[in-house]
Order: structure tokens, then sequence, then C-alpha cells
């Protein structure tokens, strides 16, 4: 019997604010412990908290770039539990009122498009952050109570490659709303896998099982794929799957059990009493879509169809936005917009890496790349030059017709010179001209190499090309 893997994901993304979800302590990675601290993220008793508004608005703006609905009644919850790093032992969260329901994740795999539905996205606050020592322990409460936003998906995704194309696109929308910086390094998306298998074919789902805390997408790729194998060689074997939680252990490569639905935690979830549910006006939602952005997809489609760009200078230009915009403001202009993408990717990006330095140094302006392309098409320059006049262009900031007039860079289009380099080039090199006579037509390319050596790159190579065949045929004829 062949089975198929049915995987639900819960995706947490710290929020990009200045400060914390219920205080104005800072929401900032790498202080010094217990230095983003106060009364309210410490829990003590007696303090009230005051709900981040950018919070707020950015949960909100999520749900609209995940096409969600944003319903006009949220509310807080109290989830009840003890652990140390929690000072509050609760932590407050969206329960059964969330800022936005049912929306999709649309995102490019396997040649297709896949669509993963959005049960929800809501808003809660992190915990701190225990650490182990030789002989004792310690809690860093800097992070206790950053803003924490909770993405369910439906159990759309059907492989672990899925699974990690769908946490790739979801971190490339939130980095693009300037939602979340999404850095895994600093813990900023931490994921839920929740994963079952069933029999191919069958509706029902399979027991779920949870697989807690992982850090890394490709933790979740590799947790998947020990995990599906897992589940199906079980009931191959007889065996029956139970819905429990497991933890990922990196270093062995498995999955183990931590706890299964009989010894499930009892959350008791009450509305947070301290907070007023929230409401949002139309004033408010309207302030919010005006932040949503062209999602990655969306803008790499529209450079492959606007520009007739390939698909992988598209994304370059999506993954390197300011990058992209600097293309677009020449694009439309550009009679080969293909050749404008190959300049500002291959010699611009390349230059601006090999310096150090960024589009806001650059010293030459944008449309100068559609002058260097001109001065190619028109057969002024080679292209061999053009690369010269970039490097001039780029550390110069000169137009580039300046840059050729000043340096002398024209191309020789005079046909007595070039027959002359040709002339010189054949004399020079008998073998290759006699392999091109004997019908070696690549010996052609060598000698028209030579002619542009002997020219500095100046000679048009479409006229040497032709001098050169023309009078390599002539010397067949004489036997010269
Ligand atoms: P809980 O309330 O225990 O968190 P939910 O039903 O809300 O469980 O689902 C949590 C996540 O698990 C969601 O992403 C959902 O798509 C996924 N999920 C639910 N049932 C299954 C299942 N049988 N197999 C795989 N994923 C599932
Ligand atoms: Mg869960
Ligand atoms: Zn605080």
């Amino acid at each position: 019997m062949d089975y198929e893997a049915v995987i639900g994901l819960e995706t947490h993304v710290q929020l990009k604010t200045k400060s914390k979800m219920w205080c104005g302590c800072a929401n900032e990675f790498g202080a010094p412990p217990n230095t983003h601290v106060c009364p309210v993220c410490l829990g003590l008793p007696g303090v009230l908290p005051v709900a981040n508004e950018e919070a707020l608005r950015l949960t909100a703006l999520t749900g609209l770039l995940l096409n969600c609905s944003l319903p006009p009644y949220a509310k807080f919850d109290r989830k009840n539990y003890f652990y140390p790093d929690m000072p509050k032992n609760y932590q407050v969260t969206q329960y059964d009122k969330p800022s936005a329901v049912t929306g999709y994740l649309e995102f490019e795999f396997n040649d297709s498009l896949a669509r993963v539905r959005i049960t929800r996205a809501h808003l809660e606050e992190d915990v701190g952050k225990n650490f182990h020592f030789d002989r004792n322990s310690g809690v860093d409460f800097n992070r206790a109570g950053v803003p924490l936003m909770e993405i369910v998906s439906e159990p759309d995704l059907t492989s672990a490659v899925m699974a990690y194309e769908y946490l790739n696109a979801l971190k490339d929308i939130l980095v693009y709303g300037g939602v979340s910086d999404c850095d895994m390094e600093k813990g900023m998306v931490r994921c839920d896998v929740n994963v079952s298998v069933r029999p191919k074919g069958q509706s029902e789902l399979g027991a779920k099982i949870e697989i807690k805390n992982m850090n890394s997408f490709s933790g979740v790729r590799k947790a998947l794929d020990y995990e599906i194998p897992r589940q199906i060689e079980v009931l191959k074997s007889g065996g029956k799957l139970i819905q429990s939680t497991r933890r990922w252990d990196d270093p062995a490569g498995i999955t183990e059990e931590m706890r299964t639905k009989e010894f499930a935690h009892d959350y008791r979830y009450f509305p947070e009493p301290d907070l007023m549910p929230f409401q949002p006006t139309e004033a408010w939602l309207e302030e919010v879509s005006r932040r949503v952005i062209e999602l990655p997809l969306a803008r790499k489609r529209r450079f492959i169809r606007d520009y007739q760009l390939p698909a992988a200078d598209a994304q370059t230009f999506v993954w390197d936005r300011p990058l992209g915009d600097y293309f677009e403001s020449i694009a439309k202009q550009a009679k080969s917009p293909k050749a404008a993408a190959n300049w500002v990717i291959n010699n611009l990006r390349a230059k601006m890496t090999e310096s150090g330095t960024t589009l806001a140094d650059v010293k030459f302006q944008p449309p100068a790349i559609l002058e260097l392309i001109e001065l190619v098409e028109n057969g002024k320059i080679s292209s061999r030059i053009a690369q010269d006049v970039f490097t001039e262009m780029f550390s110069a900031g000169e137009s580039p017709a300046k840059i050729v007039e000043k340096k002398g860079l024209a191309q020789v289009s005079d046909t007595a010179a070039i027959e002359k380099f040709c002339d010189e080039a054949i004399a020079a090199n008998p073998g290759p001209a006699a392999d091109f006579r004997a019908g070696k037509t690549a010996a052609l390319n060598f000698l028209k190499g030579q002619v542009m050596k002997l020219s500095k790159g100046k000679a048009n190579p479409a006229l040497a090309g032709e001098i050169l065949e023309r009078k390599l045929k002539a010397g067949m004829e004489t036997g010269n």
C-alpha cells in the first residue's frame, strides 16, 4: 500500500518593532542579559500591559499579505502554564479571536504554483531564554514580551521539500513587507511541525504528530525526511500511531517522543482581563492597507513578463530589491531590457561587491548604462572595450561617451586600417590560417582575436571577421 504525508506548520515570527509587546523595553537582540527588562515584562505584581500598536498593525499587514480576512473583533487570552523562562506563568496570546483568518500563500513548487491555505495569524508574546551552565542555570528575560506572531497553515503540505519551500516563501514575504527581519541566527523564526501519514486516497487524516520548536528551515526538512518514513514504517509493520509530541535531535538525526495526548497540557485559557478587545476602525485598516507591498512572487512574474527577463535574473531582482528598483528605473527606456539587466547584474553588482559599496555610492546616473549599451549597439565601441568603459564609469562617474572620446576608445571601422591588422594577423599565424583554409572554421575566431589584440580592442569585430574571411578565401584561390 502507498502512503502519503500530510503536514501543517505553526510558524512563530518575532515582529520588527522598536519596543516590546506590552511595555517600552527595547525589542533588541544581543544586549547583555536582563538589560531590556522592566516590571511589566518581568511579570511583577500590579502592573498593567499596554498593547503595542505597531505589533497589531504588522499582524494585520501580514493578514493582508497572506490574503486573509481581518475580523472586526479580536481579543487576547491568557494561556496558563509554568515554565522558568515565563515570569508571569501565563503567556498572553489570541485564542479564539485572532487578528487574521482564512487566507492563503502561493509559491513556486515543482514548476507550478502551490497554494497553501492559511488558517490564521495571531499575536502573542515571546518568552525569556534559559541558559544552562556547569553548576547552575540562568534566565535572560530580554526576549520576554517581544511581540511574536504565529501563522498557522492548513494541513496542505505533502512533503519535506514542499514544507521547506513554503517556509522560504513565507519568510520572503515577511521580510519584504517589513514585518520581521526573519533572522534565523537570532532565533526570529521558529516552527512547530505537524505531520501525519495516511494511505493514499484516504480522505480522513492520520494521527497528528507534532515536532516542537524547530529553529531552522533545513532542520524542518531533515526532521520530516526522518519522521515521514518512520510513521509509514510503523503503519506498514502493523503498528498504530497516536497523537503525540516529539522533538528533533539534530546531532543524532532522529525524532523522539516527548509526550502523548493523555499527558497534554491543559492551558486553562481565559480572556485577558487587563486588555480591551481589539476592534480596528476603517481608518486604522486603511492605514495598514497602505503598507501592502507587491509580493515577491508577483514581482518576479512581472519582471519576467514586462522585461522578458529569464527567471534567474528576475529572481535576483526579487532578492535584491534595491538592485531591481535600479534596473526598473532604466528598463522602461531600454531597447533591450535583457542587456540592461546583464550590465546591472554582471557588472554593476560585481563592482559594488568588489569595492564594498552600495547603490547610493554609484557615481554615474542610471541612464549611463543605456548610453553604454547604445555605444555597443551602434558599433561605436566593441563589447570588450565597453567593459573598460564601465570600469572607468564606475570609478570616475563620467559619461560613457565622454570616456570613449577622452581615451580614444572608439571602434575602428576604417576598412583600410582593419585590412592592415588582418594582413598582419594572417602573416603572423600561418598555422591557423592554413587550418581555416582546410575547413576548420573555428580558426577564424582565433585570427579575429589576434586582430582585436593588434588593434587594442578597437577594431570593429564584425568587420574584422568579414575582411579576414575574404582575405583567407582569396588566398585559397591564388594558393597563397
Ligand atoms: P492544535 O489545536 O493541537 O494546535 P490544530 O488542529 O489547531 O491543533 O492544528 C495545528 C496544526 O496542525 C495546523 O497547522 C494544522 O494544519 C495541522 N494539523 C492538524 N491536523 C493534522 C494532521 N492530522 N496531520 C498533519 N497536520 C495536521
Ligand atoms: Mg499546536
Ligand atoms: Zn519591559
